[in-house]
């Protein structure tokens, strides 16, 4: 597993593009006696890796291994890119592949032993960063036949994560208007730049009647190329979240007419790009409990001294406070015993229990269609935020120490829920209790957008 998590780390792969990386899981998969199904919802880095033996339920395990752009870097106490721009496993996907993997493989051979019977699947599942890959794989119902799914995060942490996230609109707004020399002849020209500038300004004074649960954010993609030319091209992504999906197609249908009435306002024609969408998770309690279970007996992870002094090194480099600010969502006695340390693995309860998450996760259409759960395990120094530089140095580093932790615990609650039929009737009960069939977010004839890549 070591060398695999280094081999994803030193080539890093943005969403969709991750053929070094999936080949790679997969070839592992495939030595190991699994059957694969690739290139699954029309992603070639997309697959499923099943192995069956004897009568018993299916349990999938989801792992990602897309990275994020523009964060390279080395491994060291410092900001230091191996190649400035390019990509970097910030979120630590690397370490998630391939501890599920690690997992699969650990069942498989549990389940040829007679401990267990049934199947055992992993899904290798793209594009996660753009919240794609599962959506997607969603659609092509490769989750339909599932009797349970489980997952887990690299973090600062180790918990159970029992809240949810938001679901989400991804899409696009793109205005065509006539260029003109802009000091010259403004009157011939028709600004596709003013009908982005029109729809953001229309979605601020919208901002205040939408439920105060709801977030709305954008960036500009293409505001024009020089102020002496009035924009014939110019374009908006936007991001629209919501606890629920109802309340996320409210919003972006809202957004549409803002959209039009910008057009008409600008006398630019405006047409749409749907990008992705996710709905939201719901968190298995049974199944969170499994996990909790399982880390009970394993205890923590052993890290060395190089490696708490490393992460010592890190968190010096945090924003001020940002320590204290994380010490303080932790509930006693961890707040306590964690005062202080670089790496703190003692499992605690999830303390995020009922809070409907400020993020989205393409793991929320999973959910909606089997009973799923994830954890959050030590692989950070503590405070580290995802999606920092100092999160790619851990996952280069001392994060690979958690892997075989991890893949333990991962395998340990996959054979809970192949074995107890009691555990996985339970899991299924609850699911029944919150979730009421899958429909896609994606609009027909809706492509993986191999284009995007933030
Ligand atoms: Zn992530």
């Amino acid at each position: 597993m070591d060398e695999l998590a280094v081999a994803l780390w030193e080539e890093p792969e943005l969403g969709l593009h991750e053929e070094h990386s999936s080949k790679l899981l997969r070839e592992t998969l495939e030595e190991a006696g699994f059957d694969i199904e690739a290139g699954v919802g029309g992603m070639p880095t997309a697959f499923v890796a099943s192995y069956e033996a004897g009568e018993g339920p299916t349990i999938g395990i989801l792992g990602e291994y897309d990275a994020l752009p523009g964060l390279s870097q080395s491994v060291g106490s410092e900001r230091d890119p191996i190649e400035a721009g390019a990509p970097g496993h910030g979120c630590g996907h690397n370490l998630f592949g391939t501890a599920g993997v690690g997992a699969a493989i650990a069942v498989s051979r549990a389940l040829d032993r007679d401990d267990a019977g049934g199947e055992i699947r992993f899904y290798g599942c793209p594009a996660e960063e753009t919240l794609v890959g599962k959506t997607f794989m969603a659609r092509a119902g490769v989750f339909d036949d599932l009797d349970a799914a489980i997952t887990w995060h690299p973090s600062d942490h180790t918990a159970p994560q029992r809240g949810g996230s938001l679901a989400l609109d991804s899409l696009a707004f793109h205005f065509e208007g006539e260029s003109a020399h802009a000091a010259a002849s403004p009157e011939s020209g028709r600004s596709a730049l003013d009908g982005v500038q029109l729809l953001n300004t229309g979605v601020e004074y919208m901002r205040e009647h939408v439920p105060e649960s709801v977030r709305i954010h954008y960036n500009v993609e293409n505001g024009g190329d020089a102020p002496n030319v009035v924009p014939a091209e110019a374009s908006v992504w936007y991001f629209v979240r919501a606890p629920t999906r109802e309340g996320v197609e409210r919003v972006t249908e809202w957004l549409r007419e803002i959209a039009d009435g910008a057009a008409a306002m600008s006398r630019t024609e405006v047409s749409e790009r749907y990008y992705t969408g996710c709905h939201r998770l719901v968190s298995n309690g049974a199944i969170c409990d499994t996990f909790r279970e399982n880390m009970a007996e394993l205890g923590e992870v052993e890290f060395d001294e190089a490696e708490h002094e490393l992460a010592g090194e890190l968190q010096e480099t945090f924003p001020e406070g940002a320590l204290a600010d994380r010490l303080a969502e932790f509930e006693p006695p961890h707040a306590e015993a964690a005062d202080g340390a670089t790496l703190y693995s003692t499992p605690m309860d999830a303390f995020d229990e009922g809070d409907p998450g400020g993020g989205s996760t393409d793991v929320g259409d999973v959910s909606q269609i089997t009973p799923t759960a994830q954890f959050r395990a030590t692989t950070w120094a503590l405070g580290t935020p995802a999606h920092s530089w100092q999160a790619v140095v851990a996952n280069g580093d001392f994060g690979r120490t958690a892997l075989p932790y991890v893949a333990k615990l991962l395998a340990g609650s996959a054979l809970d829920l192949l074995t107890d039929e009691a555990r996985l009737a339970a899991a299924r009960e609850e699911f029944e209790q919150h979730v009421d069939g899958y429909e896609t977010p994606l609009p027909e004839g809706t492509e993986p957008p191999f284009d995007l890549t933030q």
